[in-house]
């Protein structure tokens, strides 16, 4: 089983440490990693660090990060490069 994920969904063992905060409750959310786990990914989901999403993946957009504290689930945007703009 082979499964195409989109570039913010890979997992670099790095981007867990930027923790995003829950909309809801202001706690530290945890990157939902989808796919099938491998033992190091398996072990930092023991620690909390992150959220296995399973290797099922819904319909839509998925969720990428998840409240330990509440529960919720939501995706992150990110940023868009902002056109640089001349300035005088
Ligand atoms: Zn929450």
């Amino acid at each position: 089983m082979t499964l195409t994920l989109a570039a913010d969904l890979t997992y670099t063992g790095k981007e867990h440490t930027m923790a995003a905060r829950c909309p809801h409750c202001k706690a530290a959310g945890v990157r939902i990693i989808y796919g099938m786990p491998d033992p190091d990914l398996g072990a930092a989901a023991d620690r909390g660090e992150v959220f296995l999403g399973g290797c099922v993946l819904p319909e839509g957009e998925l969720p990428t990060w998840h409240c330990p504290a509440c529960g919720h689930e939501w995706r992150l945007h990110r940023p868009q490069a902002a056109p640089a703009k001349p300035r005088r």
